[in-house]
């Protein structure tokens, strides 16, 4: 393919609303165009990155025994009211009527329609597993969509949904697809993690989100420095530790000692607090007032720890957890916010994070305005207090697997494997007959990936100040050819052959042939980051040399023309070879 011939609107400027490295460098390398907010334009390089990624996940899912099919992007409302999820689902499931006023939604998800579609079609055991899937395109009217393809309202996925007999079946279809997406996300040279995922409510089930890992990521994991654990924050048990020794850094304020109430005037945050009382905020146990469900909730955690209302909502078996409301919070403690503190506090339910039982003394909340008590110590001063592990893990937390020490580095989320259990085969009555004559619930699970997701986070991944950084599996070209002097015929004849050649190798090539100075095209060669680029020029050839820079370490290397073949196959095998493919 020849540059001149293409279409690559490269831009020196991004536009105001990129906020994130993949969506600014996406458009400046004329990838993507906006149509509106959160729906884009593939352009034909991003197409073509697009392109190859699905094509990898098509090969894995293919190669894994996943059937593929393609269904509706308009589904009816009526199966959203069997499943519930028309009443649930919220604002990202965009609705509309059609002209005989019957409810319709563009799909954010399939569930509905491939159980309405297995349901009437598989009838016996001996026709199960089967796993189906399809790339296609997604509508979430997300309340932000933002940062371009990370977070589109139109965007594409594929989404693969199994159907077992029984759990054992179920749960080998599931580590099926955790594998295949584990080679989808190798193959395509990223670096990732696949970490253990909150699971919600819905029983029997386990999750695992893969992520691929960028300081820029939206998500924060917990993932152990030693051995294989990760898991989402959310998720992550934190493994205590018990009482400090005696002396230690984190050792008791004081000896068990009285209550002691001390003004603190204006003092709201853990900040104002510690910085009046000159403590540290691990000093200080803060008291998080909730509703849940209708009840009054108090967490006690450490000053500077966060309560994790996901563990707090599956702890309670809750359906709904809200921070209570400011004129709640005066009612149930008596002062202002910011004041609330355990001693004599009254809640429909009073729960510790186990750390504050670790230290004797802390600072507290008096229930009084502008006033905190020092001395507080739990067991001694607070009664029926609930002890349960309801934080986020933080850095310098122990690994719960093997004691090691956790990092919490950010990360991407591209995959979700979901194990569904009989969720939707129950809701939309979806039975097969097993062998002992019964009629059973399919059991389910659903697979998806985010593949215009995941080109987006490959760039957060990898790129520079210059611009992109592909991994070859997913560049849009393989090769970039420079040809310096498009007006030369030799020049022009040589950048021919070696096109030629490449392509014959197997590899997409793209030579710039475009009638504009070297400096212009080396810029945008790197803003569009094809991984391999070579140099055709003058100078060159008179020295029978090709010049090869390996765009992700910028290593130049010269290719001899008389022993060209060999040379670049090295070359690619050197480059490939940095990208762990
Ligand atoms: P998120 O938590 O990021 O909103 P999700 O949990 O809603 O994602 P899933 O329902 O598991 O996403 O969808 C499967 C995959 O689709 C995700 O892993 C992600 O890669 C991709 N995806 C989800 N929402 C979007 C979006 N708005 N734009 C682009 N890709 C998305
Ligand atoms: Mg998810």
């Amino acid at each position: 393919m020849y540059w001149s011939r293409f279409y690559i609107p490269t831009l020196k400027e991004a536009p105001a609303d990129a906020e994130v490295i993949s969506h600014n460098l996406m458009i400046r390398a004329g990838m993507i165009r906006k149509l509106t907010a959160g729906v884009y334009n593939y352009l034909p390089l991003g197409l073509r990155s697009i392109n190859k990624a699905a094509e990898i996940v098509r090969q894995e899912m293919n190669r894994a025994g996943a059937v593929e099919m393609s269904m509706p992007m308009v589904q009816p409302g009526d199966l959203w009211l069997e499943s519930g999820r028309w009443q649930h689902y919220g604002k990202e499931l965009l609705r509309f009527k059609d002209r005989h006023e019957r409810d319709y939604c563009l799909g954010p998800t399939h569930e509905e329609v491939i159980t309405g579609l297995i349901r009437g079609e598989l009838r016996s055991y001996r026709q199960l597993p089967v796993n189906l899937y399809q790339i296609q395109t997604k509508f979430r009217d997300e309340i932000r969509p933002r940062f371009g393809l990370m977070r589109g309202r139109e965007f594409i996925m594929k989404d693969a949904y199994s159907f077992d007999k029984d759990d054992e079946g179920a749960d080998k279809s599931y580590w099926n697809m955790f594998h295949a997406y584990d080679r989808v996300f190798s193959r395509m040279g990223l670096r990732f993690k696949a970490v253990s995922a909150d699971s919600g409510s819905i029983g029997g089930s386990f999750s695992h989100e893969f992520m691929v890992l960028a300081a820029t990521g939206e998500d924060s994991i917990a993932a152990c420095r030693t051995c294989d654990f990760a898991a989402n924050i959310e998720r992550a048990p934190v493994k205590y530790q018990g009482k400090p020794a005696a002396g230690g850094k984190d050792a008791p304020l004081a000896p068990p000692a009285p209550i002691e109430e001390v003004r603190t005037p204006g003092t709201h945050s853990v900040a104002e607090v510690a910085a009046f009382l000159n403590v540290r905020a691990q000093d200080l146990v803060k008291t998080i007032l909730f509703v849940v469900d209708g009840q009054s909730v108090a967490v006690l955690v450490r000053g500077d720890r966060e309560v994790n209302d996901i563990k707090l909502k599956n702890y309670l078996k809750a359906q709904e957890v809200e921070f209570m409301e400011p004129e709640m919070v005066k009612a149930v403690t008596g002062a202002e916010v910011g004041y609330a503190g355990p001693v004599g506090l009254k809640v429909d339910k009073l729960l510790a994070d186990p750390e504050v039982l670790e230290r004797d003394a802390w600072v507290t909340g008096a229930n009084k305005t502008d006033h905190h008590l020092k001395n507080v110590n739990i067991p001694r001063d607070v009664k029926n207090v609930d002890v349960q592990d309801l934080r986020n893990i933080d850095e310098g937390d122990v690994c719960p697997q093997c004691g090691g020490a956790i990092d919490l580095p950010r990360g991407i989320e591209v995959g979700h494997v979901f194990k569904l259990g009989t969720k939707y085969s129950e809701a939309m009555n979806a039975k097969f007959l097993d062998a002992d004559g019964q009629e059973k619930f399919f059991i389910m699970g659903c697979y998806g990936i985010g593949v215009t997701r995941v080109v987006a986070a490959s760039i957060e991944q990898n790129h520079d100040d210059k611009g992109i950084i592909f991994s070859p599996p997913i560049a849009p070209f393989e090769v970039l050819i420079f040809n310096l002097d498009p007006k030369n015929a030799d020049v022009n004849a040589e950048a021919g052959r070696l096109h030629d050649f490449i392509e014959s190798l197997g590899l997409d090539v793209l030579v710039d042939d475009r009638d504009e100075r070297p400096g212009v095209k080396f810029n945008d060669g790197d803003l569009v980051g094809m991984p391999m680029q070579l140099i055709v020029s003058r100078k060159g050839l008179e020295k029978r040399i090709v010049e090869a820079k390996d765009r992700r370490n910028g290593e130049r290397a010269e290719l001899p023309l008389d022993d060209f073949a060999d040379a670049f196959v090295q070359w690619k095998a050197k480059v490939y070879a940095g990208w762990n493919i």
